[in-house]
């Protein structure tokens, strides 16, 4: 009796053991987001741990308000002095300069000091209604602004110079896509759904994927898709970060040619009437696709469009009037 009673315990161990092993799910906070580790198959609890510790590195990098990050690092530098950084935080600079050219500047992370101005930062938003900054003061900030006149890279020997010692960067728009494709790099073999705050991976089978509602709480979607295995799915929307004031919404991605959140209309105040909310990218090349996703939010219904389908990505576009259209061949529907 006994014997078979440790036979039955035993047993019963090696199962938890084997569930153990072949699936592992983590949450976490960094990127200023929420991230999610789903991943299947053996070895799973050891795969997750490697995501968790490679996206901690990558927070170390990346952050702008972590004291002796790269990006702080290059913020607090003096004007023309050559900042030496990680291949990673190179690669990931790179992309911003590509992505700046391709959008005709709309993707730039030298808006940071505007950001900040708007309170947009993690650590200065509240969602409070508040007045917008002065024309003076975005006015003034916005001649730090402009990638290619204020930031030089120096790619062999991983060097960064500013023009002005003003001169800010912030990763917020690209770093997630960045560390999504570094984490679906680590998962591969195995099937796993990574999400980044938005930033969704497909590793090893296709999932089926919901755009969220850019009006009502988390729980609620919008609409849904499958994504297939390698590809990836980046959205940005103004709805993240915002607050209201006198009936106009101000959120947290700014135009770098206004200097006011996209979507105003910088002289009268008001809102245009061709804003996208919200802009989702369907891609395999995951590191742009976050960076993209935020130009075309910025360059509204019509130039957003013509970007997407000159790169020849699928996307889910939601306007002012939550009308949606589509670029590319996407199965969305729409719930
Ligand atoms: P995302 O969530 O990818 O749409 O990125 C939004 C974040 O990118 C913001 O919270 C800012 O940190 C940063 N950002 C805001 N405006 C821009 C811009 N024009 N270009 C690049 N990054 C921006
Ligand atoms: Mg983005």
């Amino acid at each position: 009796m006994k014997k078979h009673l440790l036979f039955i315990i035993t047993i019963l161990l090696i199962c938890i053991v084997l569930f153990c092993a072949c699936s592992a799910t983590g949450q976490y906070f960094l990127f200023g987001t929420f991230i999610d580790l789903n991943i299947e198959g053996s070895g799973s609890i050891k795969t997750e741990k490697e995501i968790a510790s490679e996206l901690e590195r990558l927070e170390e990098l990346f952050s702008a308000t972590i004291e002796g990050s790269d990006v702080w690092r290059i913020n607090y530098a003096k004007a023309n002095e050559a900042v030496t950084v990680s291949g990673d935080t190179m690669a990931a600079l790179a992309i911003c300069k590509n992505i700046y050219e391709l959008s005709g500047g709309a993707f730039d992370p030298t808006v940071y000091p505007l950001v900040k101005l708007w309170k947009f930062t993690a650590d200065t938003y509240t969602g409070l209604p508040s007045a917008p900054p002065s024309v003076e003061a975005i006015n003034e900030l916005l001649s730090y602004v402009g990638f290619n006149d204020m930031i030089m890279l120096d790619e062999t020997e991983n060097t960064v110079t500013k023009s002005y010692d003003e001169v800010q960067i912030d990763f917020g728009g690209v770093a997630k896509g960045y560390a999504a494709k570094k984490s679906a790099d680590i998962a591969q073999g195995k099937t796993a759904l990574l999400n980044l705050g938005g930033n969704i991976v497909c590793v090893g089978k296709s999932y089926k994927i919901g755009v969220a509602n850019p009006r009502e709480s988390d729980a609620a979607y919008f609409g849904s898709m499958t994504v297939e295995n390698g590809f990836s799915v980046s959205t940005s929307g103004d709805y993240e970060r915002y607050y209201e004031y006198e009936d106009v919404r101000y959120h947290h991605i700014i135009n770098p040619k206004t200097g006011y959140p996209s979507g105003i209309n910088s002289s009268t105040g008001g809102m245009n009437e061709d804003r996208l909310v919200s802009v989702t990218v369907i891609s395999e090349q995951f590191a742009d696709c976050d960076a993209i996703a935020t130009a075309a939010l910025i360059l509204g219904k019509e130039n957003g469009v013509a970007l997407l389908q000159s790169l020849g990505l699928k996307a889910v576009l939601i306007d002012c009037e939550l009308n949606y259209l589509l670029v590319g061949n996407v199965d969305f529907v729409k719930k």
